[in-house]
C-alpha cells in the first residue's frame, strides 16, 4: 500500500482492459459474477464499513470480502461470517486504496436497490467502501482518494458522469444508512469538479 500513499493527491488511472486501478493492491474476491450483457457502468455507490463496527485497521474487511472470516475472532463476526459480499474498492482511513473485484465484473455490494427508476444497482455500478462509520468524520485522505477515483472512472467509462455518484442510503432508503451524515457530499463534489475542471453546483443525483 506504500506506493498508493506516495500517490496521494495524484491522478489515478483505470486500465479498461483489466478493469483494475493501476498500481493498487488487488485481492480477488470470489463474491462477484458477470454483469448482464450490454450493461454499461453508470453509477458509483459510496458505502462505509468498519470491522468490528467503529474500529479501524486490521485484516477483517479483507477477510470478509474473501470469505476468510472464521467468525471466532470477535463476537460480531459470528453474525456476518456467512455473508457473501464484496465491493470493487476499499479506501482505508489513511487514504490507501485496495481493489477486490475488477470493474468489468459485478460486485455484490448494493443489494435490493434503485437509482433513477432502475433497480438492481449492482448490475451497472461500481461499489466503493470507505473505512468508516455514519457519524464519524471521514479523513482528508479518503476524500482525496475518492475524488481521484471518481475522476479516473469518469475518464474511462462514458456512462459514468461526474454527477453519477450516490450513497448506499440513497439507493436503498430505509434499509441502509451509509455513508451517513458524516459524509461531506459538497466536499466530494468540489474535489471531483476540481479534478475534472467542470463547472456546476451540486453534483449529487
Ligand atoms: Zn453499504
Amino acid at each position: 500500500m506504500r506506493d498508493v500513499l506516495r500517490r496521494d493527491g495524484l491522478p489515478l488511472r483505470v486500465d479498461p482492459v483489466t478493469g483494475l486501478v493501476e498500481g493498487v493492491h488487488f485481492v480477488p474476491s470470489p463474491n462477484c459474477d458477470e454483469r448482464p450483457p450490454g450493461c454499461d457502468l453508470e453509477l458509483v455507490v459510496v458505502h462505509n464499513i468498519s470491522l468490528p463496527p467503529g474500529e479501524y485497521g486490521g485484516p477483517w474487511i479483507e477477510r470478509l470480502f474473501t470469505n476468510a472470516l472464521a467468525g471466532t475472532e470477535h463476537p460480531y463476526f459470528e453474525d456476518i461470517r456467512g455473508l457473501r459480499v464484496s465491493a470493487h474498492l476499499l479506501i482505508r482511513r489513511d487514504g490507501s486504496l485496495m481493489q477486490f473485484v475488477p470493474l468489468g465484473l459485478r460486485a455484490w455490494h448494493a443489494g435490493e436497490s434503485s437509482w433513477r427508476g432502475r433497480s438492481r444497482c449492482n448490475d451497472f455500478s461500481v461499489g466503493v467502501e470507505l473505512e468508516g462509520a455514519d457519524d464519524v468524520p471521514y479523513e482528508d485522505r479518503q476524500y482525496t482518494t475518492l475524488s481521484a477515483l471518481v475522476a479516473a472512472l469518469v475518464d474511462v467509462y462514458p456512462g459514468i458522469r461526474p454527477d453519477s455518484v450516490t450513497g448506499h442510503s440513497d439507493i436503498a432508503p430505509g434499509r441502509k444508512t451509509d455513508p451517513g451524515p458524516a459524509f461531506d457530499w459538497p466536499r466530494l463534489h468540489a474535489l471531483v469538479r476540481q479534478r475534472l475542471a467542470v463547472p456546476g453546483q451540486d453534483l449529487r443525483a
